[in-house]
């Protein structure tokens, strides 16, 4: 069984795939954490988001491993065998990676990779392309979204719990620009699936989501 979970930034998405995924013991694939391994490491490289050819070459060498642990819930990334999960959600790699993940050679690769992942089966997928390009034969899709008001605060609370400075409306600003480049670039551009079921986040708790795609996920199964 493979279930996508898409969504814009902050919405949210990365938590409930995590909660979902420990529940049913499936695996997990964060397919933004890919993303976010390649412009941590163009970043560490300093590699010009301009040298389309650097960036390609650097993605071919990049080894990104993803585990989940059903136990701590914790979804941990490895670049050529260094554990930079702590590195990924800066505020750095945020203004980096939507410009990294636009590149179609950038793409085509992960893509390539993340169906290959996928095809051990029994696993929880999110992304932003997952139930239109990536797997568009999955089970069942979700579409995740919400306010970007509640999206920059939940983001905030996230950084800040991470020992991070954090300015709210900066924080929107960055998220809206962020969507920005994911929904409106020419190769699979952020947009829920046809046949995915959408589910708005807003004034919502992450257990009462995660509910909710479980009653959805038990009906289907
Ligand atoms: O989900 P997360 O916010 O970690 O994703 C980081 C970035 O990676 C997104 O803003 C987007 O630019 C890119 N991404 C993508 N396609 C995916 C997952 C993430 O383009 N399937």
């Amino acid at each position: 069984m493979i279930i996508t979970i898409d969504g814009p930034a902050a919405s949210g998405k990365s938590t409930i795939a995590k909660k979902v995924a420990k529940k049913l013991n499936y695996h997990l694939i964060g397919t933004g954490l890919m993303y976010r391994a390649a412009a941590l490491q163009a970043l560490l490289e300093n590699i010009d988001i301009t040298q389309k050819d650097q960036i390609k070459e650097l993605i071919k060498r990049l080894q990104v491993s993803l585990s989940f642990s059903w136990e701590d819930g914790v979804e941990r990334v490895l670049v050529n065998g260094v554990d930079v999960t702590k590195k990924l959600s800066t505020p750095e790699v945020d203004a980096y990676v939507s410009d990294v993940a636009k590149i179609s050679d950038v793409r085509e690769m992960m893509v390539e990779r993340q169906r290959k992942l996928a095809k051990q089966g029994d696993v929880v997928v999110e992304g932003r392309d997952i139930g239109t390009v990536v797997l568009p034969d999955a089970d069942i899709k979700f579409y995740v979204t919400a306010s970007t008001k509640e999206r920059a605060r939940r983001r905030c609370a996230e950084l800040a719990a991470k020992g991070h400075i954090c300015d709210k409306q900066e924080l929107e600003q960055d998220i809206m620009k962020r969507d920005k480049i994911d929904s409106t670039r020419k190769l699979s551009p952020l947009s829920k699936a046809k046949d995915a079921y959408p589910i708005d986040t807003t004034g919502k708790t992450i257990e009462e989501v995660v509910i909710q795609i479980m009653a959805i996920i038990k009906e289907k199964k």
